[in-house]
């Protein structure tokens, strides 16, 4: 097969690494030229529980990528223990893509057998998704000789963080559906990196949508009187929390998937609602959240699951209070 990969972010990089790999398909990547320091966007920094796994498939080494091991975050004055690392993501995705034809240019996709939708937020290629759920971010790079901590406030569906790369290296964030609460969550991050160097910085948007209100995740495009199967993969099909916004892994865990079914359509569509029914789940606490109604323990025993499938060793109580702080008014006026 001919394939044409849109969107060389982490989804589009290790499906390719996983079809080379795996077949002996001819693959071209098509992505914009990026004008951030790092070269992609969003950079991001965090990786959840399975990542080891995920880049051991493809026989890589996580430790060559993995900047620090995290113990536990300090969410609104609270210690959380936590299993997760921070990882530099442009290095992998640079090496994901070794040797990969990669295209700066418009894709023609009449020349191809299939063409892959990794295209993130922008969802390029398949069907636009009604009532669609996305936030706004915000993100820097900074060096501090003090330290900054490892910590998260959270907003009205979002939150600001910051997050250590090295002893003297951090990502220090913020994201949320609501413009008032953006705002205040940017004023946060300005105290905390008050006293240290920018090193690069950039905004990006996160489909908090979830899997099951984002399909098709397989279409044809009709083009010239000719049909071209699209088939999505990570963010482009809402391959992302809804709660703490985490895409990376399940990004790369949607393009495993496509590769296992990637003749069968409706195999692969049934397999990424079954791999992200938690997914679904924590849509409807955000959709209760954003109704103005008051989460439950109903809502943090989801949480708390999901929280513990990522790396996150959270009680039932602190779930609940991160769920209320998650609705915290902000002045709500605007949404996104
Ligand atoms: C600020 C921020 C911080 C985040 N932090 C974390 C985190 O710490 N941990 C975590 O798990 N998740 C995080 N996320 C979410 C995570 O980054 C995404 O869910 C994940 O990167 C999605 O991967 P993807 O490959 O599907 O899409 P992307 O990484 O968005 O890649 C899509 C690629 O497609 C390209 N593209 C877009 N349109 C076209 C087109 N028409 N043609 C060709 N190419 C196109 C883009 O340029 C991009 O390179 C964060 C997101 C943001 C915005």
């Amino acid at each position: 097969m001919k394939i044409a990969i849109a969107g060389a972010g982490i989804a589009g990089a290790y499906l390719y690494r996983l079809l080379q790999n795996e077949s002996r398909d001819e693959i071209q990547i098509y992505d914009h030229q990026h004008t951030t320091k790092c070269g992609i966007s969003p950079c991001a920094w965090g990786a959840t529980a399975g990542f080891n796994e995920l880049l051991k498939q493809v026989d890589m080494e996580p430790e060559n990528y993995i900047l620090q091991h995290l113990d536990h975050v300090i969410i609104d004055g609270t210690e959380i223990k936590v299993d997760i690392v921070t990882f530099n993501k442009p290095r992998l995705i640079s090496d994901l893509l070794k040797g990969a034809a990669v295209y700066y240019t418009t894709l023609n996709t009449t020349k191809y057998d299939r063409v892959i939708d990794a295209t993130g937020t922008s969802r390029a290629y398949l069907p636009p998704i009604e009532n669609d759920l996305v936030l706004l971010c915000a993100q820097s790079r900074v060096r501090s000789d003090k330290p900054l901590g490892n910590r998260v406030s959270l907003g009205y569906i979002g939150y600001a963080w910051c997050f250590p790369l090295s002893d003297n290296a951090y990502h220090v964030g913020y994201g949320s559906i609501n413009e008032s609460s953006f705002h205040a969550l940017s004023e946060i991050c300005k105290i905390w990196k008050r006293d240290s160097h920018t090193v690069c910085a950039c905004e990006g948007k996160i489909r908090i949508t979830c899997p099951h209100h984002s399909t098709p995740f397989v279409d044809n495009i009709t083009i010239q009187g000719g049909s071209v199967p699209v088939w999505g993969i990570g963010e482009a099909i809402g391959c992302v929390g809804s709660l703490a916004g985490d895409g990376i892994v399940p990004g790369m865990k949607s393009a495993q998937l496509l590769v296992q079914h990637r003749d069968d359509p409706e195999k692969y569509t049934h397999s990424i609602l079954h791999e992200f029914k938690w997914m679904k789940n924590e849509r409807r606490v955000v959709d209760k959240i954003h109704r103005g109604e008051k989460p439950g323990f109903g809502d943090a025993w989801v949480f708390k699951n999901n929280a513990r499938r990522a790396g996150m060793k959270i009680g039932l109580k602190q779930a609940l209070s991160v769920l209320k702080g998650l609705g915290k008014s902000m002045n709500k006026k605007t949404t996104y």
